[in-house]
C-alpha cells in the first residue's frame, strides 16, 4: 500500500471521513463588461490561489472513479483527499481552469451536457432550465470576443484530449432540463440519448452524475432510482455539505465555490465550518 493510501483511523486528519467535493462552473480572466461574470464564474486568480492552497496543504485530488470506489466502500479512504468537479462543460474549463490546475498538480473532473458539446455559439441559460448554445440576440450581446469564445461549450476533441490526460468525465444530462419535471418517458429519452452519445464519443459509460438544477426540489426518489438503474451509481446535487464516506446516501452534497469566496471561506468550507448549511 503506497503512502497516499492509508485507512482513515477516525479523526486523525482535519477533513475526517467527510471528503469535500468542490463544485465549480466557470473560471474566467478579468475581461470586463458584458455579462460573462455571473454568480457561478470565479476569476482565474481566485482559482489559482485555491489550487495553490490545496497543493501547499498536501491535498490529494481525486478522480471520479476513486471517489466512487471510496463512496461505495471498495477502497480505503485516501487521507486528506478532495474531489474537484466542474459542471456544464464550458470552454473556459479547457482553456483556463485546466492549465492552472496542472500547474499545481490538481486533477479536474467534468460533468458534461452531451447535447451541448461541440456547438459553436455561447451557452445561454433559459428560464425553464435549458442550457442552449444560442445563435440569437443573446449570442450577439457578447461584445468581448475572448469572453464569447470562452462561453461556448467544450468540443468532443477538447474532451478527448483532457480524457487522454487523465481528466475524468461524468454525466450532467443531455439538455440540462429540470429532470424532476419530465415524464417517465421523457426522462428515459433524455438519459438514453445522452448516455449513448457519451459512450460513442468518449468510449466509456459514465458511472457518476451531477444533477442539473441539483437542489432538493429538483429530484425525487423515483427519478434517482431510474438514474441508478442506468448505471449512474454516484449522483451529486448542489445541496451544501460533505458526505461521510463510505455512504449509502442516494444523492450526495457538494461545496459550490462562489466569486465572493476568499481563501478564508474556501478553507472553512473544505474543513466543514459551514456544513450546518446543508
Ligand atoms: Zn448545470
Amino acid at each position: 500500500m503506497s503512502g497516499a493510501f492509508c485507512r482513515f483511523a477516525g479523526g486523525s486528519h482535519k477533513t475526517g471521513p467527510r471528503v469535500p467535493v468542490l463544485c465549480y462552473h466557470r473560471v474566467l480572466p478579468e475581461v470586463g463588461g458584458d455579462g460573462g461574470h455571473d454568480f457561478l464564474s470565479i476569476s482565474s486568480e481566485q482559482f489559482a490561489s485555491q489550487m495553490k492552497f490545496l497543493s501547499r496543504e498536501g491535498f490529494y485530488t481525486l478522480t471520479l472513479e476513486e471517489y466512487a470506489r471510496m463512496a461505495r466502500g471498495l477502497q480505503p479512504l485516501i487521507r486528506r483527499s478532495i474531489l474537484i468537479t466542474f459542471d456544464d462543460g464550458f470552454a473556459d474549463n479547457f482553456q483556463i481552469a485546466w492549465p492552472l490546475a496542472q500547474e499545481y498538480n490538481a486533477k479536474l473532473n467534468l460533468f458534461i451536457c452531451t447535447g451541448l458539446v461541440s456547438q459553436s455559439n455561447p451557452v445561454i441559460m433559459m428560464e425553464d432550465g435549458y442550457l442552449i448554445a444560442d445563435s440569437g440576440p443573446s449570442a450577439a450581446s457578447f461584445q468581448n470576443a475572448k469572453l464569447r469564445e470562452l462561453s461556448r461549450p467544450l468540443t468532443w476533441q477538447e474532451l478527448g484530449e483532457m480524457r487522454d490526460s487523465g481528466v475524468q468525465m461524468g454525466f450532467h444530462s443531455h439538455s440540462h432540463r429540470n429532470l424532476a419535471r419530465l415524464s417517465a418517458d421523457a426522462l428515459a429519452a433524455e438519459v438514453e440519448t445522452g448516455l449513448d452519445l457519451f459512450v460513442k464519443k468518449l468510449g466509456y459509460r459514465p458511472r457518476l452524475m451531477a444533477l442539473p438544477y441539483g437542489r432538493r426540489e429538483h429530484h425525487h426518489p423515483k427519478m434517482i432510482a431510474f438514474l441508478r438503474s442506468r448505471g449512474l451509481e454516484v449522483i451529486f446535487s448542489v445541496r451544501f455539505g460533505r458526505a461521510k464516506l463510505p455512504t449509502r446516501q442516494p444523492v450526495l452534497p457538494r461545496i459550490t465555490i462562489f466569486p465572493q469566496d476568499d481563501l478564508t471561506t474556501f478553507k472553512r468550507k473544505i474543513f466543514g465550518a459551514y456544513d450546518w448549511l446543508g
